[in-house]
């Protein structure tokens, strides 16, 4: 069960890249339904631990279970998908030449459990589901327009749409208010406190006003392991995260 508990346990991780280490005996747990902001100076080993989770990136040692049984290490990049983790990258990937309802209809088609062909037609369940993910990304009005013709932050949150569409249990968002407007900023924020509870969600984020909205509890990355964990007011006044953020 993936909504209850613990849903992502990092253990012991180690990833070396020509004898350096990218991650360091990382151990981290997120539970069920948490909102996990991930933030730390650049080649802190954030993006590499992301790797990890989805099956880019093997560790040399450590295990990573995904609830209780899933063991992510053993599992192809395409098998942690279908076992509902979803990864958003900075960049969108879109299609800018279809409608902002096609793409939603083609992520739903695109999910192998779900074995439709491209051309079947949409139940009225479908529709719904298309239409309460339309909603909740506030993209209803926008439904018929052309994906490439939306704001940089529309477009942001039509990926996220698309992944919902595969129903994962885990969210994996790198720097997602990245290049957005204050007011997009202040709605990715509200659209991430609605999914948490239903969907874990782990956040890499350098905006800590994005970071100060969104989380309870915030880890601090460096050298490839934790320096801090807590609430975003603890870890700042950590003097080990001071010292690191400073003496860059
Ligand atoms: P962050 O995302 O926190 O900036 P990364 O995970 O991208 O950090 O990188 C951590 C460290 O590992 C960096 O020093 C980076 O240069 C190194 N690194 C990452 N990926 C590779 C790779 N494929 N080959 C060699 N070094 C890498």
């Amino acid at each position: 069960d993936l909504t209850k508990g613990v849903v992502l346990y990092l253990d012991g991780i180690t990833v070396s890249f020509d004898g350096f280490r990218a991650l360091n005996n990382l151990t981290l747990t997120v539970d069920a339904g948490e909102l996990r902001c991930i933030i730390g100076p650049n080649g802190a080993g954030k993006t590499t631990m992301m790797d990890v989770i989805t099956g880019k990136t093997r560790p040399d040692s450590g295990t990573a279970f995904f609830g209780q049984t899933i063991d992510l290490t053993r599992l192809a990049e395409n098998q942690i998908a279908h076992a509902g983790i979803g990864r958003k990258f900075q960049k969108p990937t879109i299609f800018a030449h279809h409608t902002v309802f096609e793409n939603l209809e083609l992520s739903m088609k695109a999910d192998k459990r779900v074995r439709k062909t491209l051309f079947a037609k949409l139940s009225s369940a479908e529709r719904d589901r298309i239409a309460m993910t339309l909603a909740q990304i506030r993209l209803t009005d926008s439904a018929d327009r052309q994906a490439g013709l939306l704001s940089h932050g529309q477009k942001q949150w039509l990926e996220i749409g698309m992944l919902l569409m595969q129903e994962p249990k885990l969210l994996l968002l790198d720097e997602p208010v990245a290049g957005m407007s204050d007011d997009e900023t202040e709605r990715t924020a509200e659209l991430f406190l609605s999914l948490a509870g239903t969907h874990s969600l782990v956040v890499v984020e350098h905006d800590m006003k994005f970071v100060e909205t969104i989380a309870k509890k915030v880890t601090v990355l460096h050298e490839g392991s934790v320096l801090a964990e807590g609430s975003l007011a603890d870890v700042q006044n950590d003097p080990r995260v001071i010292e690191v953020y400073l003496g860059r």
